[in-house]
């Protein structure tokens, strides 16, 4: 089939890995000019690891692991650790999975299919179709989609026109495709009223030390460092802020006035980083709810279609095993002559299949947003202290 994936993000690129490998003819737009590579690690849990043990990665990603999160400490004003980050708390089990998002995105691209057709045809037809390498444009995205009854009708920024059998949105928490074909952003995103931002800071690329998290009321300002980079993180609760996702500036002044009178810590130093960051990224804890991931030949794959939240550190394993079962369903043959089955039931099987796991982990995100922003100085010492308990005393 002729398949249009927008977004090459862990969904689009998942989908087209493994659509590629089962012989789909797929192309993929994304509106970044390259591979977006920046992020904190991510973890890849529970039924994903499965998921990507079967796709052959596992190995990669695991030669790739990093313990980010065991190396964390929350600290206070003079950078003394005062509790640490409760692993069992935030993993599922010891067999998850940290890494590198920029890893998992050169590892997923990697991935892709490189063009395999034969020289000559083979004498006997295959059991299943050859590989088939998918095509990337980048700095391209979808303006307007159309259905048709045997095909949807694309038109793109770039001017280009195409029809295609199917359309996956894998465009991510703001998903174009998803406002396109489901309707506005305000029927299904919900602000859990948390804000997240991240930025380079290179400065301290060479630095040693654990990583590092520091409180105020509502608020939180961290430094991570990892794979030779060091990064600025904050976190902050806020009401819904109405901004321009491409306007850079804007977004800096929001993390600015978020911490505005806030300078104990390490606090001035991070935004300056925040400021000078041509990468910056902010982005609002928003959960995705649909009733259906799927409408005609269109379908949501990874946040786009059910984002559960960066607190519940589960939307990454949520897009692998999207991109893997909504592929395995749209090859599953049935009995028959014509044994192709139609999409609306392989789309209607994914779904039956992931909900599940979608319910799980966007039922399970408000625990990470209480331990991570304490409310006031109060709640932040009572966390710190029954985090300490918690802990085990050769690790405090
Ligand atoms: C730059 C970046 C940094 C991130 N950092 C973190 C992090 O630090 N911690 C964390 O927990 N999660 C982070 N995430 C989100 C995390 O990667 C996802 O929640 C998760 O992996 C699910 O992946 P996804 O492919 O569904 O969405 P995403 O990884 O968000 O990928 C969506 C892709 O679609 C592209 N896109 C968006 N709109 C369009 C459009 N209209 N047309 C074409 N392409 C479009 C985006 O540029 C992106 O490449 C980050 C995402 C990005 C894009």
């Amino acid at each position: 089939m002729k398949i249009l994936i927008s977004g090459a993000g862990v969904a689009g690129l998942a989908c087209a890995r493994e659509l590629g490998v089962r012989g789909h003819d797929v192309t993929l737009v994304e509106q970044a000019p390259g591979l977006r590579l920046t992020g904190t690690p991510i973890d890849i849990r529970g039924a994903a690891i499965e998921a990507v043990a079967a796709m052959g990665l596992l190995p990669e990603i695991r030669r790739r692991r990093v313990r980010m999160s065991e190396r964390t400490w929350f600290v206070d004003s003079a950078g003394e650790p005062v509790a640490r980050m409760p692993m069992a708390a935030v993993s599922d089990s010891a067999d998850d999975i940290e890494l590198l998002r920029e890893d998992l995105i050169r590892i997923l691209a990697d991935a892709l299919p490189a063009a395999t057709a034969p020289a000559t045809p083979p004498a006997t037809a295959p059991a299943t179709a050859p590989a088939t390498a998918p095509t990337i444009r980048f700095g391209d995205a979808i303006v307007a989609i159309s259905e048709e009854p045997d095909g949807v009708d694309i038109r793109f920024v770039s001017g280009l026109a195409g029809r295609y059998d199917l359309v996956l949105g894998a465009d991510g928490q703001h998903s174009a495709v998803r406002r396109l074909v489901f309707g506005p952003d305000g029927d299904h995103l919900r602000h859990l009223g948390v804000y997240f931002a991240l930025a380079d800071h290179p400065a301290e690329a060479d630095s040693e030390g654990p990583n590092s998290l520091y409180n105020v009321p509502r608020r939180m300002a961290g430094l991570f460092r990892y794979g030779g980079r060091a990064v600025a993180v904050f976190q902050f609760r806020s009401e819904r802020l109405d901004f321009d996702h491409r306007d850079l500036d804007a977004q800096k002044r929001i993390l600015a006035d978020a911490f505005a009178g806030f300078r104990s810590w390490r606090i001035p130093e991070l935004l300056d980083a925040a400021r000078a960051d041509p990468a910056f990224y902010l982005t609002a804890a928003s959960q995705v709810h649909l009733p259906a991931w799927h409408r005609g030949r269109v379908a949501l794959v990874g946040d786009a279609g059910y984002c559960p939240a960066f607190l519940s550190g589960r939307g990454t394993s949520l897009a692998l095993l999207g991109a893997r079962f909504l592929a395995e369903e749209l090859d599953r043959r049935g009995p028959g002559p014509d044994p192709a089955p139609g999409h609306s039931e392989a789309f209607a099987r994914y779904e039956a299949r992931l909900r599940p796991h979608v319910t799980r982990a966007q039922d399970r995100v408000h625990g990470g947003r209480d331990r991570m922003l304490p409310e006031s100085w109060g709640d932040i010492a009572a966390r710190n202290k029954a985090l300490r308990a918690l802990d085990t005393p050769d690790r405090l």
